[in-house]
């Protein structure tokens, strides 16, 4: 067969979901309150065809292993790391937060996943889950994948897409 077209695989699940709480903040001195999110993950991964399975990348794997990063950060706080106007502190079995050096939460740590990201938004989110699956997926020996195209929804009709191209 003379096959020119491409392939991408797509998982989005019922349980591709994590329910977590957050906050952002924007430019200027505005700072959202605690609140929380039905977050949604939808996954597009691009690539040749494994010429022995005939499929880009086998979708069980992808199914696992897309449910452990959501299991990761599902019933949490998620803290950005990277963010200039909030301190996050561990403390302890604390986790103590500061918004512009004034104290606004303490969280037991157990019920904080604390992020490299700048700030909680779905864009961030998506770059991250974006950026642990491919761990995973090097991890797995996978071969031939082109891009990997991550969707995080934070509401009905309100979501955030990052796409990489892989080398
Ligand atoms: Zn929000």
């Amino acid at each position: 067969m003379n096959r020119r077209g491409e392939f991408r695989v797509s998982v989005t699940k019922d349980y591709l979901v994590f329910a977590s709480a957050h906050f952002i903040t924007f430019a200027g001195h505005r700072c959202e309150g605690l609140h929380g999110h039905n977050y949604r993950a939808r996954v597009t991964i691009e690539g040749a065809l494994d010429e022995t399975s005939w499929f880009v990348y086998d979708f069980v794997a992808l199914k696992h292993t897309m449910r452990d990063l959501c299991d990761a950060i599902d019933h949490k706080v998620l803290l950005p790391l990277e963010n200039p106007k909030i301190q996050v502190v561990e403390d302890g079995d604390f986790v103590r937060v500061a918004y512009e050096g004034k104290p606004r939460y303490v969280f037991p740590r157990g019920d904080c996943a604390l992020l490299p990201v700048p700030n909680t938004t779905v864009e961030m989110l998506a770059e991250l889950l974006t950026d642990r699956l491919r761990v995973e997926l090097d991890r797995s020996g996978a071969h031939g994948l082109t891009a990997i195209e991550m969707e995080v929804e934070e509401n009905f009709g309100q979501s955030a897409v990052y796409r990489v191209g892989l080398p």
